[in-house]
């Protein structure tokens, strides 16, 4: 386990949902359901703050969406606008503090914060405020978003925000609430998406801002466009407007790996569907990767776009040969005695009506350590395939996340340290083969390859990382 300075100094590995809608009579039931399309964003907490008169009221708790809120709570969440958070953390700092939206009272009102990705220079920042006595009390990068804001001498929010943003290095998708205003902003690389849509009430129309356009689907909220990166986008009764960073550029550089693992597939992101991005990805990968078999299997879930790709590209047909339970939770009772694979067959149950003296290619979205694949693999094997094909519908992972992706350290990055052939000895696969670079960015549908951070997959970071 890293020691909080080092994982400060990179802000934790959180990988997020955020949720806002203003002027909604069901404000707060909205962002239950919104954040119940978002859980796959984040399941280890949530909270909802709602504006009611000029108050916040607020309510957050460790657990699900589900569990976390009640009809009861829900109708005391008042109000006609109301802000929202998934959280997902690495073990060790998911004290209550730390549960989203945080909310605090500045001199000009109460506010509260929600925010998703990772700002890269936060212990710098950190320790500047706290010699200038500010007492922080979680370990979160948005309480530095809240001290920064709350230390500007302007009178004017949309003020303090244009001229504290730019202080902040990486990545931030953030919704807050005023007491008269709701506000949407995303950093100037546009790191993690954030998008904007509207649903029509009486007398006008409610604003909502998502981390994914899934949210909207289930709210019968339409999609209007992103929250451009640098953008701050703010409405309250009298309208809408926008404002833009300083140091905006005209260069983007968006999560690709939220096309290729995070985002949800029936999700719009970065104006490109992820379902159809994954089934290019296949595509691509059959066409880099060929191979002679019998059928095509997807680890389910992610893998089950590139898989149809694959297989519609390649003219293998496409079948089921793993089940997944999706009733397991995050713990169970294991048995007494070992059960060879146990952890892995939980979850995961291959078919031997599939697999049965096949050759077969499993496709998945992405190999980061190697153990989920080696373990897939023995028990395709083991269910009766002849041949076993990996194929990965990404490049080999080799560097970390800092920018709101929970990936390993280098050292556990397994395509770091290792070529392909030796990884496909590990996993113990008969071959292993990755889609290329320009095969993701192509099935990206890219205008440039500066559009997207790849820096998992490239080792190229986009800003600054400090050292500590
Ligand atoms: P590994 O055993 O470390 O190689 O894990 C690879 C599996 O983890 C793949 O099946 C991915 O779908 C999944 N995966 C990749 N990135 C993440 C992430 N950031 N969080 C959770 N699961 C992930």
């Amino acid at each position: 386990m890293k020691d909080l300075g080092e994982r400060l100094s990179h802000g934790f590995r959180e990988e997020c949902a955020v949720f806002g809608i203003w002027n909604h009579p069901e404000a707060s039931r909205l962002t239950y359901l919104g954040l119940y399309a978002l859980q796959h964003r984040g399941q280890e907490a949530s909270g909802i703050v709602s504006l009611f008169e000029d108050l916040h009221i607020v309510h957050k708790g460790h657990g699900l969406v589900a569990d976390v809120f009640r009809e009861e709570t829900l109708n005391s969440l008042k109000g006609r606008s109301a802000i929202g958070h998934n959280r997902y953390s690495t073990t060790g700092e998911n004290e209550k503090f730390n549960i989203q939206p945080l909310k605090a009272s500045l001199f000009n009102g109460p506010i509260a914060v929600a925010h998703n990705g990772n700002i890269v220079n936060s212990l710098g920042l950190r320790k500047d405020l706290q010699r200038k006595g500010a007492i922080f009390q979680g370990t979160n990068d948005t309480e530095l978003i809240l001290h920064l804001v709350s230390r500007n001498p302007s009178d004017d929010l949309m003020t303090c925000l244009k001229e504290e943003l730019p202080k902040l290095d990486g990545a931030y998708s953030m919704v807050m609430l005023s007491k008269n205003s709701m506000i949407a902003a995303r950093d100037p690389n546009g790191f993690r998406p954030l998008v904007l849509g509207e649903i029509l009430v009486k007398g006008g129309k409610a604003k909502v801002v998502s981390s994914e356009t899934c949210a909207f689907d289930l709210i019968g909220a339409k999609y209007i466009r992103e929250i451009e990166p640098g953008e701050i986008y703010y409405c309250d009764d009298e309208g809408e407007q926008s404002f833009f960073l300083d140091n905006r550029s005209d260069k983007k550089n968006q999560c690709i790996f939220e096309h290729v693992y995070f985002s949800r597939p029936d999700s719009i992101v970065f104006g490109q569907s992820v379902y159809e991005t994954r089934k290019r990805l296949g595509a691509s990968l059959a066409k880099e990767c060929p191979v002679e078999a019998d059928v095509v299997i997807p680890v389910p879930d992610s893998g089950v776009p590139a898989a149809l790709g694959y297989s519609q590209e390649s003219g293998i047909p496409f079948e089921l040969g793993i089940i997944r339970n999706h009733y397991v939770g995050r713990t169970f009772i294991e048995p007494k005695q070992s059960i060879r694979s146990f952890g892995v067959k939980i979850k995961l149950n291959p078919q031997e009506a599939v697999l049965k003296g096949k050759r077969v290619v499993v496709i998945d979205d992405s190999l980061v350590r190697g153990t989920t694949s080696k373990k897939i693999i023995n028990l395709v094997r083991a269910f009766g395939a002849k041949e076993v094909h990996m194929r990965i519908a990404a490049p080999p992972t080799v560097s970390p996340c800092y920018y709101g992706v929970d990936t390993p350290d280098k050292e556990e990055l397994i395509a770091a340290n290792h070529s392909v052939d030796e990884i496909c000895k590990y996993i113990e696969a008969d071959s292993l083969g990755y889609v290329s670079l320009e095969g993701l960015h192509r099935a990206a549908e890219d205008k440039e390859k500066s559009e997207y951070c790849a820096a998992c997959f490239t080792d190229l970071y986009p800003t600054e990382i400090p050292k500590n």
